[in-house]
């Protein structure tokens, strides 16, 4: 989840960094198999933030679960067990030769449909300071996140006080 989110970020957020060393760092701290990175790959990684962009702007669950739908038709699946680090025994979505965009889209893609049979829409938005446009997915078991970060909502809540004081 947090990749998909970074990755997001990384791609469609004002000032978003999605430089081929961007990428790879993306992918190294969600624990992806960075090694096999290519940068022949990079525009594959862009173009499915940009993919993803749309399910965290969705208004309703429904528009969500189209969009879903229609990737999960999409994006190559062949799920199977797998046992390595530093996961340990797991599920892999995508089929077992595939490359590693298609393993990321495939995962990404699972993760986010998951969320949405727990939670529908209340665990994932736009960051709710103002000016700011990163997405956020919030896997916590409280579940109240409307900011993409503590710096927003912060900035967020020292603006309140002030607007409240000022009045
Ligand atoms: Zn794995
Ligand atoms: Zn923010």
């Amino acid at each position: 989840m947090a990749a998909a989110v970074a990755l997001v970020n990384a791609v469609t957020s004002t000032g978003g960094d999605d430089s081929d060393g961007a990428l790879r760092a993306l992918l190294r701290d969600n624990e992806f198999f960075w090694q096999q990175f290519d940068t022949r790959d990079a525009d594959d990684f862009r173009r499915w933030g940009r993919t993803l962009r749309p399910f965290f702007e969705a208004s309703g669950v429904e528009e969500a679960m189209a969009l879903l739908n229609g990737l999960m038709l999409a994006v190559p699946m062949h799920p199977h067990l797998s046992d390595h680090e530093p996961h340990g025994l797991h599920i892999h979505y995508a089929p077992p030769s595939s490359r590693l965009p298609d393993r990321f889209r495939a995962t990404t893609l699972m993760n986010l449909a998951e969320l949405v049979v727990e939670h529908g829409l209340t665990r994932t938005g736009v960051c709710a300071a103002d000016g700011c446009d990163r997405v956020y997915a919030d896997t916590s078991r409280a579940g109240r996140r409307r900011f993409c970060s503590e710096t927003c909502a912060n900035r967020t809540n020292v603006a309140a006080f002030r607007a409240r004081h000022r009045t």
